[in-house]
């Protein structure tokens, strides 16, 4: 893998995993609403009372200390 930035190979995958527990308020459905539409008011009904573990890889440049994804 090479840096997008400076063009170095010492690159290195790095794991992030976030844990974030979902609720559907009416607030968020509302802000969803306003910004995205009906879509944004059925992504604030979808993600109702889950619990969500996302894992991230991105890559870290050694030689620049670029971050960056795939
Ligand atoms: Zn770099």
């Amino acid at each position: 893998m090479r840096c997008p930035h400076c063009g170095s190979e010492q690159c290195q995958v790095v794991a992030d995993t976030q844990v974030e527990t979902k609720g559907y308020g009416a607030g968020k459905g509302c802000c969803g609403f306003i910004i995205f539409g009906w879509v944004g008011l059925l992504c604030g009904l979808c993600g109702s009372g889950k619990t969500k573990s996302s894992t991230q890889h991105y890559w870290v440049c050694h030689n620049c200390g670029n971050k960056f994804r795939l």
